[in-house]
């Protein structure tokens, strides 16, 4: 009986833990045990005496707050202090921006499923809607990648001027100023569709509409300013750029030494207080044409002209292109898909004060603003042109793959090919799913800078992946540069999109987990604020967070023990598993960054390597929430049902190895051992997604299908046979349909029915034997002619590719000099 109240106790204490049971419940719970036993039960008094003593020496300090101040949470704090990581101005405005969503649910380690299923999900308006049926559609019609791309390193003066008309610059522009003010799911369905056609218009309307002059006027402009400048930008008289980086300040943006130095000076012929700005940017998107450059520098204030501080910090104003002093026009080359793009200089440029965004008032604020509008730019223009750029890959590597033929055979169902295909519909689906979810968050008004952060990354690296999939199952058709080839510039910029609005590596390293842990953990920030507010509040949130920390570290190992059976998950569904591995990741994930923040403290900054890969999981599960909830959205339709499956093992294969190699690599060994058995109880066991699911993905792309098309829905398709990617739409069904003639083409052949071998004489022979009819012969005609244009590669003059054929090649401005 005795061990029974210790397995009473015990099974108590975890119930608690697991369920998040505050203290003073648990000592009521575990006393209330005691007594029990104590009266109903035949163990001994002096046992239960014993137990109740050794229990006492523990609950007694812990709910008595003025000891547990004084005795535990004192020395602690002391210790706390020291190990905080310091934290810059500017870090500590990236921290505390931005708004905290599911995210902080599957940090938290108990994800409550039905609020994500419930959570509302907004569609396009019928006006949103008809824009992207319309102007949308008609622009993409105009556009001719290759001209663009290769002869005009530019748009045609036509296609600016439409884009200019229909507003295309002022999407994000509130209608009262003459924009479209559209909500951010529209924003992403405009940048989806011109993603999937051509990179230098998708980047042109990109900009203006995301981190630039009228994002941050809408938001923190002046009455004037707003009065002013947004008509203008919203109908493209003006046009904008935004200067932030610059050759020595680059990932570390804070770092900017452009200054601004409050003085006197002459403005169109009068004498006003202003900002002598010093400058030199570089990477600028739009800069070479724009009209009016949104500039960040330091501000100093040497003579107190404005207040009492000279050091003011980041502010960002608006400079007009022909103000005196501005070196622009000059243009950088981003790996041939030539967007504008390039330096702005400025050498003693004199602005009057109120050039600054939000006035005088706002000085100094530039990195808070700078940080809030880029959580909602990452969250849109990169996946949303990414989703596009993979949803083009899916739709015609599947097509190419059917009608490519060698060793008699489609090249897609060779199973070296497929592997690749499914690579390409599964991350199409998940990038998909991920825009679409990180831009309903802004439309439900946060301002999500980790799933921004996530959005971005995983979205630009699995786009990476996908185009170069795609690239490889096109062989050469997909290397040989000009008119027909779809895929050879998405291919060649896709390292473009992974280093613009923040690198890659910096983001995956320091800013999901790094900002994620502090934002999205239920305590730390808290824990922070309350080291410099007092003991009273430090205890506090300490023993909050020591009881969190406890309960994760339960419910991940009884997670890991039973397989997360028993998960509170939506169990009606049959994707009921993926929820539950979900759960079961998210316990783990809460356990081990509470390990890593306490046991590494502020040295876990500098420890990107673990930190990376703590990201990778808070990403993975991020993106699988946005799967689901994808398939809950659209009806869960069964046939799609292999690639969300696919998506999804492959997703929690890639979290099994992220947290197994933070266990691997956790510099104590004693904490390798703690992780291991609570995180990995049995060992790690999730597979990656087999052949025979990879097989059925590969072949859902190859024929036309409701599942296809919900894939590669919201991209541009060309109904016309002169547009490459409409030709092979065109072809697909009429090659699949000729299939069966084919293959009795080839049986006659090789029974040595047919003695002609070359194309239109064997028709013509096979019609003579009966083989097919004249009909059929006719659409079999049809068809390969359509298949040899689709083959067909593109040949030049030499003269015509040589550079500088049309323009002087020599560099504008020579850097070394
Ligand atoms: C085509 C293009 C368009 C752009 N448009 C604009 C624009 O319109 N306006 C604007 O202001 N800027 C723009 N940028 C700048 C861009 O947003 C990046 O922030 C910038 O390019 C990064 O600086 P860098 O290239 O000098 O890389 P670096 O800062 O030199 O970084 C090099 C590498 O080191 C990594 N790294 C650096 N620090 C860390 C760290 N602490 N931890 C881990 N990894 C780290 C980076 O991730 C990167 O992989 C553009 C850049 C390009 C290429």
């Amino acid at each position: 009986m005795f061990w029974i109240l210790i397995l009473g106790l015990l099974g108590f204490s975890l119930t608690a833990a697991y369920r998040g049971i505050n203290l003073l419940n648990w000592t009521t719970g575990m006393a209330l045990v005691l007594v029990g036993f104590a009266i109903f039960t035949s163990v001994s008094m002096l046992a239960i005496v014993v137990l109740a003593v050794l229990f006492a020496a523990i609950a007694v300090p812990l709910n008595f707050k003025p000891f547990r101040r004084k005795w535990l949470s004192a020395p602690f704090l002391a210790v706390y202090r020291k190990m905080l990581p310091t934290l810059s101005d500017t870090e500590k405005v990236a921290l505390e921006a931005g708004t905290v969503g599911w995210e902080g649910e599957l940090f938290a380690g108990n994800p409550n499923w039905e609020s994500l299923l419930e959570e509302y999900w907004p569609q396009l308006s019928v006006e949103e809607q008809a824009f992207v049926d319309g102007p949308v559609e008609e622009l993409c019609d105009m556009l001719n990648p290759w001209e663009n791309s290769h002869e005009l390193a530019d748009l045609p003066p036509e296609v600016w001027s439409f884009l200019k008309e229909n507003r295309f610059f002022g999407m994000i522009i509130p209608k009262e100023y003459g924009g479209l003010g559209f909500s951010a799911l529209a924003h992403r369905a405009v940048l989806q569709k011109l993603g999937s056609v051509c990179a230098v218009a998708g980047s042109t309307v990109a900009v203006p509409n995301s981190l630039g002059p009228a994002e941050l006027l809408v938001h923190y402009g002046t009455d004037e300013q707003k009065n002013h400048y947004l008509p203008r930008l919203a109908k493209g008289e003006e046009i904008p750029c935004f200067g932030l980086t610059g050759p020595t300040a680059g990932s570390d943006a804070t770092s900017i030494p452009d200054t601004g130095i409050i003085c006197k000076g002459e403005y169109k012929g009068k004498q006003v207080l202003g900002m002598r700005l010093n400058f030199d940017k570089r990477y600028i998107t739009l800069a070479p044409v724009a009209t009016i450059v949104g500039l960040a520098f330091r501000l100093y204030d040497p003579d107190g002209l404005v207040g009492d501080k000279k050091d003011i910090g980041i502010s960002v104003a608006l400079v007009p292109r022909e103000t005196p002093g501005m070196e622009i026009g000059a243009r950088h080359l981003p790996l041939n898909v030539p967007f504008h793009n390039g330096p702005v200089r400025g050498k003693d440029v004199f602005v009057p004060l109120d050039t600054l965004v939000g006035g005088v008032e706002m000085a100094g604020n530039g990195w808070r603003m700078l940080i809030e509008l880029l959580a909602v730019g990452r969250a849109i223009t990169l996946p949303s042109s990414s989703a596009g750029g993979v949803k083009l890959c899916s739709l015609t590597t599947g097509a190419y793959a059917r009608i490519r033929k060698q060793f008699n055979l489609p090249i897609g169902r060779f199973e070296g090919v497929e592997a690749a295909m499914c690579r390409i519909a599964a991350y199409t689906y998940s990038i998909s799913a991920l825009s679409r979810m990180t831009a309903t968050a802004v439309d439900l008004g946060q301002k999500p800078s980790v799933p921004s952060a996530i959005a971005k990354y995983h979205a630009t690296e699995m786009g990476r992946q996908v185009i170069t999939d795609a690239m490889d199952v096109h062989g050469g058709k997909g290397i040989i540069m000009g008119p027909r080839n779809y895929l050879g510039r998405g291919w060649q910029g896709s390292p473009i999109w992974i280093t613009v609005e923040g690198a890659n590596i910096l983001t995956r390293s320091m800013m999901i987990f790094g900002q994620g842990a502090i934002r999205c953990h239920p305590y730390v920030l808290k824990e922070m604020q309350a080291a410099r507010m007092g003991l009273e509040e430090f205890d506090h949130q300490l023993f909050g967070h020591i009881g969190y920390s406890i309960g994760n570290a339960v419910r991940s190992m009884i997670l890991g023990l039973s397989f997360a059976r028993f998960a509170a998950v939506p169990t009606d569904r049959k994707t009921a598993r993926y929820y539950r591995k979900l759960t079961r990741y998210s316990a783990a994930l809460a356990f081990a960054s509470d390990i890593a923040m306490l046991t590494l403290g502020g040295k876990l900054k500098y420890k990107e390597r673990i930190s990376g890969r703590l990201g990778d999981v808070l990403s993975q599960l991020y993106i699988c929430s946005a799967m689901l909830k994808r398939f809950e959205i659209q009806g869960r339709p069964a046939a799609d049902q292999p690639i969300l499956a696919w998506a999804f093992h492959d997703a929690i294969h890639k979290i099994q190895n992220a947290l197994g190699l933070v266990v691997d690599n956790f510099p104590s060994r004693v904490v390798r051992i703690l992780l291991s058995v609570i995180i990995f109880p049995f060992g790690r066991h999730e597979r990656q997604p087999g052949d025979r699911l990879g097989h059925k993905v590969a072949q859902l792309l190859m024929s036309p299908s409701e599942t296809r098309k919900r894939l590669t829905d919201g991209i541009f398709v060309s109904d016309k046979a002169s547009n490459p990617v409409g030709l092979l739409e065109l072809a697909l069904p009429r090659v699949i349909a000729t299939e069966p003639l084919e293959r009795r083409l080839h049986k006659a052949e090789i029974a040595g029915e047919l003695d002609a071998s070359d194309g239109k004489t064997q028709l013509q022979e096979a019609i003579e034997k009966s083989i097919i009819t004249a009909k059929e012969a006719q659409e079999l005609e049809a068809v390969r002619a359509m298949v040899t244009e689709i083959i067909a590669v593109d040949e030049f003059e030499s003269s015509y590719l040589r550079m500088g054929s049309s323009g002087d090649p020599v560099q504008v401005r020579d850097q070394a000099a």
